[in-house]
């Protein structure tokens, strides 16, 4: 049978000894996988080993599914009331909340991002289960009036066994934005986190077990996209596949749905949001956001504001303020309350990262500031920012995924539409102005999914969140996620049994 993982944390934030599984989670148990291998868990403070996980196959998948068809059939599905359902969720939820500090640890030190933020997550994702868990006794078509003689209604069911695979930047986060929707419509799942940063699945998994949840209702296999993620988007039985990641991956999703059974999709993906700051903005609050921004959870956020566009009056000012503020935002061991910023999360982003600070260089943009590693270990880089940039530059159109933020001008309404929707993404933008009617009608023209108005970054359980073109298809969060997780079916009768 497959171990765990104890480790004492002594930390300034937490005291304490954890103790995570390490097997993949199927049918309601943690197994090795069929191969008996495993995959390092790398501590990206330091660039140490912290453990290693069973890492699965396409065997591992297919007992998964196995699992995952069984409990819906018999237990999940339509053989549970939306209540009891709920119930599950809710307890989950306590669960969850009555471990915060210790699964924030983990994340912590898993993923690198500071203690504080690590915490917001796990309370985020209690909120969503519990958010969630209000939707599962609530799940409901309607009558369609036609005709005297026919009753007419559509039911919401569920799809059957849904294939998810997440990403790194917010593991614990990612799992319960897929989990809730899908749980909460009656479901069953199998999960696939990423390899980086597979410890909070697992930990989340034993208290999947604990809250109750019927065998198989969960499953989660932890392993490479190529080969777990991969087998999963291929699989026959799998219905619907939800996906958050990459665009690059992304349309490996769609065409593997598309080659196997046409399974319904849904991903969210990458971004490369614009940041509009208007002459008339509170310039102090501004520049605080913007930092916001680019720098939260260390660049690594798909809606973050990479592309900072500064009216021509104030962009001298702005950029002024901006750098000093920047300057002082502290990078450094997630576990200090101090710090802001902690590492990137592998040596494979650290160096794509500082790949694109020196691409950035090499195409003629300015580097304003920072661009440079922090220490000799881990993966720490400092906050970025560019100035002097053309549209066509690469640090201008792709996605770095770092604390790497382009400043650009604009001179009126018309150029920052066309410049800020001058992108193949389409996730996210923010507006900073004190004039309502000019924040409307700019939130109007940008093709995003999400607009703010004088803030960036805020998430709700209950609102939408999603991409407009290579950004994604399908929105998650809200009541809208539940859409996704569900079939409707139209249901005729024939009242007066006439031909
Ligand atoms: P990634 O696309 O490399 O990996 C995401 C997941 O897909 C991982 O679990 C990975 O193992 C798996 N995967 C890789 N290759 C696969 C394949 N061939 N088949 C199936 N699965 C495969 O992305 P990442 O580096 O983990 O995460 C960063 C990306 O995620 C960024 O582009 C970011 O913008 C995006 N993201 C989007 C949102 C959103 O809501 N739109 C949220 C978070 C992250």
């Amino acid at each position: 049978m497959s171990s765990t993982w104890t480790h004492t944390f002594n930390t300034p934030v937490f005291k304490g000894t954890v103790e995570v599984p390490t097997g993949l989670f199927i049918n309601g148990k943690f197994v090795d996988g069929s191969t008996k291998q495993a995959i390092d868990v790398i501590n990206p403070s330091t660039g140490q080993l912290i453990t290693k996980i069973s890492v699965g196959t396409l065997d591992d998948v297919n007992t998964a599914v196995k699992a995952a068809q069984h409990a819906f059939e018999t237990t999940y599905g339509l053989a549970m009331r939306g209540s009891d359902r709920g119930l599950l969720l809710g307890k989950l939820a306590q669960l969850i909340e009555d471990n915060t500090d210790a699964i924030a640890c983990v994340e912590a030190l898993d993923n690198g991002k500071t203690f504080p933020f690590a915490k917001g997550d796990v309370q985020a994702v209690v909120a969503c289960f519990r958010y969630y868990a209000g939707w599962a006794d609530k799940i409901q078509g309607k009558t369609i009036e036609t005709s005297e003689a026919q009753l007419v209604y559509t039911r919401h069911e569920p799809i059957g066994v849904v294939g998810q695979i997440i990403p790194w930047n917010f593991p614990i986060l990612m799992l319960a934005w897929k989990l809730g929707p899908a749980l909460a419509t009656g479901n069953t799942v199998v999960l696939k986190p990423s390899e980086f940063t597979p410890l909070s699945a697992l930990f989340v998994a034993k208290y999947i077990q604990e809250a109750g949840f019927p065998p198989g209702v969960v499953n989660i296999v932890n392993g490479y996209g190529n080969v777990v993620g991969q087998s999963i988007a291929e699989h026959m039985d799998i219905e619907k596949i939800a996906f958050t990641g990459s665009t690059l991956v992304g349309r490996k999703i769609m065409e593997a749905a598309a080659k196997s059974n046409l399974k319904n999709v849904t991903l969210e993906l990458g971004g490369k949001s614009p940041n509009v700051i208007f002459d008339d903005c509170n310039l102090d609050d501004a520049v605080k956001w913007a930092a916001f921004g680019i720098f939260f959870n260390h660049g690594q956020v798909c809606c973050a504001g990479s592309r900072i566009f500064v009216h021509e009056k104030i962009y001298d000012e702005f950029l002024h303020r901006f750098t000093e503020y920047t300057r002082n935002v502290k990078v450094g061991d997630p576990f200090d309350p101090d710090n802001f910023q902690g590492p990137q999360v592998s040596q494979v982003q650290y160096e794509r990262i500082m790949g694109y600070i020196k691409t950035g260089q090499e195409e003629g943009a300015t580097l304003h500031h920072g661009g440079e590693r922090i220490g000799s270990e881990g993966y720490f880089i400092q906050p970025t920012i560019f100035t002097d940039v053309k549209p066509h530059m690469r640090i201008v159109r792709e996605e770095i995924f770092g604390p790497v933020g382009v400043v650009a001008k604009f001179r009126d309404e018309d150029d920052i539409i066309a410049q800020a929707n001058d992108t193949l993404y389409g996730l996210a933008a923010a507006v900073f102005t004190r004039d309502i009617v000019k924040a409307v009608r700019t939130a109007n023209r940008l093709k995003a999914g999400t607009v703010w108005v004088n803030c960036v970054n805020h998430l709700h359980t209950a609102v939408p969140f999603g991409g407009y073109k290579q950004s994604g298809i399908g929105r998650e969060l809200g009541e809208y996620a539940l859409a996704n997780y569900t079939h409707v079916k139209a249901v005729q009768i024939n009242v007066d049994m006439q031909l």
